[in-house]
């Protein structure tokens, strides 16, 4: 993804700033009053000092200190202000791109999370926004009071003293140089190294997604290797980044403690005159004040170029579109007697891949029960992947009630479909929570009612605390057939019109199949089901068997048909035979 120009993630930054105006104008107001009680205290100094440099009455000095005393209150206040609110904005923008970027994820297409790493997205999702945070939450507002303060400080600096002033001015100067110098470079060191920590980060999470698989096969050392460069490679880079930093920082405190010096040693030559030691006093205070001013600029600089590039990347993210686009104008599917399928000269391949679906022609009447059966990667899941459009195919149409799906809402169409998967996921929650998925109204006594007719309600029982036990990484773990019945009563639950099975009995024992069969069976009724099945037993019953051999359907019919008139199909019930108890898997 490119970095886009800086002017960019600015403006991409305050669209998510101005619903929070009133709160900004707070912050200015508290940063200004902070810069100018700031600069109240040279005055209150310069008071102080020459009042007891003048032997004036003992009154007179502790008005002078009365004085100096509610300038710091003042400041005090204002700092809190300013630091409260600010912080508030860091945290509140943040959190709000967040959910943007968050919501605006879970709606891209499955070709987008092929070519991304999820662990390089949620490192992006929550260090980007981390540094947006910092920046909003105390660098700029740190940086405007140094301006404010720079600025404040310079026209006093005149007021004071014009030759000690013009003086300071072109001391001052030479410390603008090392921002000038190093900027540049601290901008590409800094986004490099913010890559390269973002690669680690996604490694990272990869790895512990897969744990199982990297122990299974004792690739643990190979993978903290991996890790090791990875992580070297971004420290490395940080490195320079803080090499960047530091010689910035470094140069500026250097210049700002010549240029004090320098002016110190030239004031206290001119005192006498029109200059007062008070005003010397004041006059160093403004100057160390401009110059430190410069310093928290220069921190300041780097995490606005720091923030400027993790605006960028988010904004890319965000402008990414989802490949599915759907009608301006959606048509609505009819509230009943929804389920009439055709998959109508269809070819179809995966991004980047060869065609995976050649003129592939099928139509369900409603309430139908289709079996798609056929090898290994035939492409059975892929129908499903077309009719959930998951994928658009590269031609033809998939029809839903004849209306082509791309004319529906997504969201329209998915409402009507129930989807068993191969693999079903588990959240990290209850198990009524898990169930409600599909249906997120559903009272407890309709998940449970769910669970009965799926044959899970007794295992869940025996959970620890029954249906309100945690499932998932941080709760209790389930074994897949399992996993499989709390699948299928998300889809009872949901009571589709569509039912979309995808091996969902492959894991289930003898004894549990039977039971989940009839769950389906009972199910199936009156609503249109596409099976992909490994079992005889699941596809014996289905109205019709579709045999799919390398992207093409190659015979359509009953069981008796199909033994008769496909080879293929007669090969998968003669291996399921010569397999004990019906249970090989022909994929
Ligand atoms: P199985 O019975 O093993 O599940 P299947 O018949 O369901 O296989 P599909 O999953 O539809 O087969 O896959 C059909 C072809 O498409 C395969 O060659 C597979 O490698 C390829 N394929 C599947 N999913 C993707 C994907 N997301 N990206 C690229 N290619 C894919």
């Amino acid at each position: 993804m490119k970095n886009k120009p800086e002017g960019n993630s600015l403006l991409f930054l305050m669209g998510f700033i101005k619903p929070y105006s009133h709160i900004v104008l707070l912050t200015i107001f508290a940063l200004c009053l902070a810069a100018g009680t700031m600069l109240l205290l040279g005055f209150a100094f310069s008071n102080l000092v020459d009042r007891n440099l003048g032997m004036t009455s003992d009154t007179s000095l502790q008005q002078a200190m009365l004085i100096l005393f509610a300038v710091v209150i003042l400041l005090s206040f204002a700092s809190f202000a300013r630091s409260y609110l600010s912080s508030w904005l860091g945290e509140r923008v943040s959190s709000d791109i967040k959910s943007k970027l968050f919501g605006h994820l879970l709606n891209l297409s499955p070709e987008f999370y092929q070519q991304q790493s999820i662990g390089g997205l949620q490192s992006q999702l929550h260090s980007d926004t981390q540094l947006i945070q910092v920046l909003l939450g105390g660098s700029a507002s740190t940086g405007l009071r140094s301006v404010i303060q720079f600025l404040g400080s310079m026209c006093l600096l005149f007021v004071i003293n014009l030759k000690l002033a013009s003086v300071a001015c072109v001391l001052m100067s030479l410390t603008l140089l090392p921002l000038l110098i190093f900027g540049r470079r601290f901008r590409q060191t800094a986004r490099i190294a913010q890559e390269a920590e973002g690669k680690a980060a996604g490694y990272s999470n990869e790895s512990l997604t897969a744990v199982l698989t990297l122990q299974a096969y004792g690739r643990q050392s190979a993978s903290l290797e991996k890790f090791k460069v990875l992580t070297q490679d971004a420290l490395h880079k940080s490195m320079k980044r803080i090499f960047a930093q530091s010689c910035l920082s470094t140069a500026v405190i250097f210049l700002v403690f010549v240029a004090v010096c320098g002016l110190f040693w030239y004031g206290l030559q001119q005192i006498g005159g029109d200059l007062t030691t008070g005003m010397l006093v004041s006059f160093i205070f403004y100057a160390i004040l401009a110059a430190g001013s410069i310093n928290s600029l220069s921190q300041v600089y780097g995490d606005w170029q720091r923030a400027m590039a993790a605006s960028a990347r988010l904004k890319g993210l965000l402008d990414i579109e989802s490949n599915l686009h759907t009608s301006p104008t959606p048509i609505r599917l009819p509230q009943q007697k929804i389920g009439q399928i055709a998959f109508h000269k269809i070819d179809f391949a995966y991004p980047d891949q060869d065609l995976v679906l050649f003129d592939f022609n099928l139509s369900i009447k409603r309430g139908e029960t289709i079996a798609l059966v056929g090898p290994s990667g035939a492409g059975k899941s892929t129908v499903f992947n077309l009719l959930m459009r998951f994928y658009d195919p590269c031609k033809g149409q998939v029809l839903l009630d004849n209306v082509d799906i791309k004319e529906l809402e997504l969201s329209t169409l998915r409402e009507v479909i129930g989807w068993v998967p191969q693999d079903p996921t588990i959240f990290r929650d209850t198990v009524y929570e898990n169930i409600r998925l599909s249906k997120p109204d559903a009272t407890d006594q309709m998940v449970e009612a769910a669970a009965r007719s799926a044959y899970a309600y007794d295992f869940i029982q025996k959970l620890p605390q029954g249906f309100n036990t945690f499932l998932g990484t941080e709760g209790v773990g389930l074994s897949s057939g399992q996993k499989q019945r709390i699948a299928i009563a998300r889809a009872i639950l949901k009571d589709p019109a569509i039912l979309l099975l995808d091996e969902a009995t492959n894991a289930l024992d003898s004894e549990s199949e039977f039971q989940v069969q009839k769950a389906i069976d009972h199910l199936m009724k009156d609503r249109t089901t596409i099976i992909v099945a490994h079992r005889l037993s699941t596809v014996i019953n289905a109205n019709r068997i579709v045999v799919i051999d390398l992207g093409k359907i190659v015979a359509v019919g009953s069981h008796t048909t199909l033994m008769r008139q496909s080879s293929i199909y007669k090969r998968f019930v003669e291996l399921q035979f010569d397999h004990e108890g019906m249970s090989y898997s022909y994929g």
